[in-house]
C-alpha cells in the first residue's frame, strides 16, 4: 500500500516550491519514518533516563494541546531545572505540524548535545555555560495529523498577541492567544526568562528576522536592527547553511537572512511577539524546502544546521550580565526590567526589555559599544538605577555588572 501511494505521488507532479505560508513542508510521501508526537515523548523520556545529570523535562505552560496531547520541553544544561543566570536559549520545532523535518532537526540536535557532552569540548562548554531549552513539538495535534494547523484549524504562528489580526477564515484564532498551544508558550516564556530563541520551519531555506507584521521596505524595522541581523548572520554564516542548494534566492536576502515582512507579511507571529513582548530575540529558521523522504536527506538537513545551531547558542553569551540585589532582598530582586538606551541617552530605547529571573540575575545580549542601562521595577518602591558607560569590548566577551537598587 505504501509503495502504491508513492508511485501515485510520483505520477502527480509535485509542485517545485512549497512556501511555509501556504501549507508547509511538502507532501510527506516518505520512506523515512518520521516521529509521531507519542514517539517524541518516548524519545525525551529515554534521553532523560540516559543523561540525568544534564537534562530535565518540563511541561510547556499548561502542557496540553487541544486534543490533550502533552507539550514538553527538555532542558539541557549542567544545572537543569535550576537556572543560575546563564544565557537561556529556547529552540522550538513543529509549530506547523506538516513541517516534520523541524521536529527531526530538534531530535537530532538533542541527541548531538547530550551524546557529545564530556566528549566534545565545544558542546561541553555550551552545556556548562548556557541554559538550553528545546521544545521539539509545539503543535502535537498538527504533527499527528501531518497538517499545518492545530486541531481547531488555527495557524499557531498567527495566534500570538503582537500585531494579531482577525482573518475571515478563522485560521488566526478567535482572538490573540486563543489556542492552548500558544497560551502554553506564553506562560512558559513568562515563568522562564529566555534571552535568545529560534523557531524551526520548512518550506524554504532561509533565516527570517523580525518583524513579520510589516516590512523593512516600508521602513518598519526593529530599533535594534543591527543587533538582530548580526544574530541572524551568526546562524547562517557558520557551518554549511549557505551551501544548501535550496537556499532561497531574492535581492532582499543578505547572507541567508531576510527581514520577515520583506519575505511576506504576517500578523500574530511567534517571533514578533517574543521580541516585542517578552524581551527575547527570536528568529524563524526555514531549514528545508520539503520534508526529506530518506534518512540521508534528514541527516543532510541536520548537517546544514549543526554548526549554525552551536554558533547561535554561543553568541547568546555576549553582552552584559549580573545580579540585581537590594538591602532588603540581598538574594536577588526578581522582575527588574533591564532597558538599554542607545546613543548615550539621546537615542532610542532598545526593543529588548529583559527581566531579572527569580534570583535577580539578568543577561542582556549586546554588540560592541558603550551603553547606558536602566534597571527599574515599577511599583516596587525602588528608585531606577541608571548605569552609564557600560562597555562591551570588540571581542564581545561577557561583561559583569552587578546592580544594587535603593529606595528614595
Ligand atoms: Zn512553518
Amino acid at each position: 500500500m505504501k509503495r502504491l501511494v508513492l508511485i501515485l505521488l510520483l505520477l502527480i507532479q509535485l509542485p517545485v516550491f512549497f512556501s511555509c505560508s501556504d501549507g508547509g513542508g511538502g507532501t510527506p510521501a516518505s520512506s523515512y519514518d518520521y516521529h509521531t508526537p507519542e514517539e517524541v515523548l518516548a524519545f525525551l523520556d529515554e534521553v532523560r533516563l540516559q543523561y540525568p545529570l544534564i537534562t530535565a523535562l518540563e511541561s510547556v505552560g499548561t502542557g496540553l494541546s487541544v486534543d490533550g496531547r502533552p507539550i514538553r520541553a527538555i532542558v539541557i544544561s549542567d544545572n537543569p531545572g535550576t537556572p543560575k543566570g546563564e544565557p537561556a536559549i529556547r529552540l522550538t520545532g513543529g509549530i506547523h505540524g506538516s513541517e516534520m523535518i523541524s521536529v527531526e532537526l530538534m531530535i537530532r540536535f538533542i541527541e548531538y548535545l547530550t551524546y557529545n557532552y564530556d566528549k566534545d569540548a565545544e558542546v561541553t562548554d555550551l552545556v556548562n555555560k548556557r541554559y538550553i531549552v528545546i521544545i521539539p513539538v509545539l503543535n502535537p495535534d498538527g504533527l499527528a495529523a501531518k497538517r499545518r494547523y492545530n486541531s481547531r484549524g488555527v495557524d499557531l504562528n498567527r495566534n500570538f498577541s503582537f500585531a494579531w489580526e482577525y482573518d475571515t477564515g478563522g485560521s488566526h484564532g478567535s482572538e490573540a492567544l486563543s489556542e492552548p498551544e500558544s497560551k502554553a508558550m506564553e506562560s512558559f516564556s513568562q515563568s522562564n526568562v529566555f534571552h535568545l530563541s529560534a523557531t524551526f520551519h520548512s518550506g524554504a531555506v532561509l533565516l527570517n528576522m523580525p518583524f513579520d507584521y510589516d516590512s523593512e521596505k516600508d521602513s518598519v524595522k526593529p530599533v535594534e536592527n543591527t543587533l538582530v541581523r548580526s544574530f541572524g548572520k551568526a546562524y547562517t554564516m557558520e557551518g554549511t547553511f549557505l551551501n544548501n542548494p535550496d537556499l532561497y534566492q531574492s535581492i532582499d536576502m543578505e547572507d541567508g537572512v531576510i527581514n520577515g515582512g520583506n519575505w511576506y507579511e504576517i500578523s500574530g507571529s511567534l517571533q514578533d511577539w517574543s521580541y516585542k513582548e517578552t524581551g527575547c530575540l527570536d528568529v524563524t529558521i526555514e531549514v528545508a524546502r520539503r520534508n526529506p523522504s530518506t534518512e540521508a536527506g534528514v541527516q543532510e538537513v541536520f548537517e546544514y544546521n549543526r554548526k549554525s545551531l552551536l554558533a547561535y547558542i554561543k553568541k547568546a553569551g555576549y553582552g552584559v550580565h549580573g545580579q540585581v540585589t537590594s538591602a532588603t532582598e540581598p538574594d536577588g530582586v526578581k522582575d527588574v526590567e533591564v532597558t538599554v538606551v542607545y546613543n548615550n541617552g539621546a537615542g532610542d530605547i532598545g526593543d529588548i526589555v529583559v527581566k531579572t529571573d527569580s534570583k535577580g540575575y539578568y543577561h542582556r545580549i549586546l554588540l560592541h559599544g558603550n551603553y547606558k542601562i536602566i534597571f527599574s521595577k515599577s511599583g516596587s518602591g525602588y528608585s531606577d538605577n541608571i548605569i552609564s558607560g557600560v562597555s562591551v569590548p570588540t571581542d564581545l566577551s561577557l561583561i559583569e555588572q552587578n546592580v544594587t537598587l535603593t529606595t528614595p
